[in-house]
């Protein structure tokens, strides 16, 4: 079986107060009335708050609001140590840019496109094992937070992660409630649409 899900991801991996910053989030989405207060397996085996009707119809745009049966519910998720987030069949495609130069950098170091640029190997990219949160840039020298290289998905490493299971299509969250998001984590966010 198919299953979808739609991470977002702070641009920064590492986060102190993850559990606060989670708590928040929770919080935000329960004052609106957009989720339900217990947490329960909300499609995918995912452990998260299941939408509320009110839900729904806040949060589904309107182009998809016949699909509203995918929006089962969101994670706020934390782990001890930064993790990858790998965007399963998607992360094949998956490109890195430098954020300061744009070079660009195939993960997979197995770039058969030959009218494009040859790229270099995403290893040129890991300085070393203690700084994994950051890449740096062989190109240009400069090093930057992982999921900077990542802005449009296929890999993120953090330690806090907002997952919607059963979103099958980048538009199905509307702008608003991804700003709200990028707001209450102060930072912007990498999304990750990962198909597995
Ligand atoms: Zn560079």
């Amino acid at each position: 079986m198919t299953s979808y899900f739609y991470y977002l991801i702070p641009e920064r991996s590492f986060h102190p107060n993850r559990e606060e910053l989670a708590a928040k989030l929770y919080n935000y989405f329960l004052e609106q009335g957009w989720i339900a207060p217990e947490t329960e397996d909300i499609g995918n085996n995912d452990m998260g708050n299941r939408f509320t009707d009110k839900g729904l119809t806040d949060i589904v745009p309107e182009t998809f609001k016949e699909f509203s049966h995918q929006y089962t519910g969101v994670c706020f998720k934390t782990f001890d140590q930064p993790d990858l987030i790998h965007g399963g069949e998607n992360a094949a495609d998956a490109v890195a840019v430098c954020p300061h130069c744009r070079a660009q950098f195939d993960f997979y170091g197995n770039n058969n496109d030959e009218t494009q640029q040859p790229r270099s190997d995403l290893g040129g990219l890991i300085s070393s094992q203690d700084e994994a949160d950051y890449l740096h840039c062989s190109e240009c020298g400069q090093s930057d937070s992982f999921n900077r290289f990542f802005p449009n998905g296929g890999f993120a490493v953090s330690d806090l992660a907002v997952c919607f299971p059963d979103i099958t299509h980048e538009e199905m969250l509307p702008d608003f409630l991804i700003s709200k998001i990028s707001e209450i984590v102060s930072s912007p966010l990498v999304r990750i649409y990962c198909h597995i």
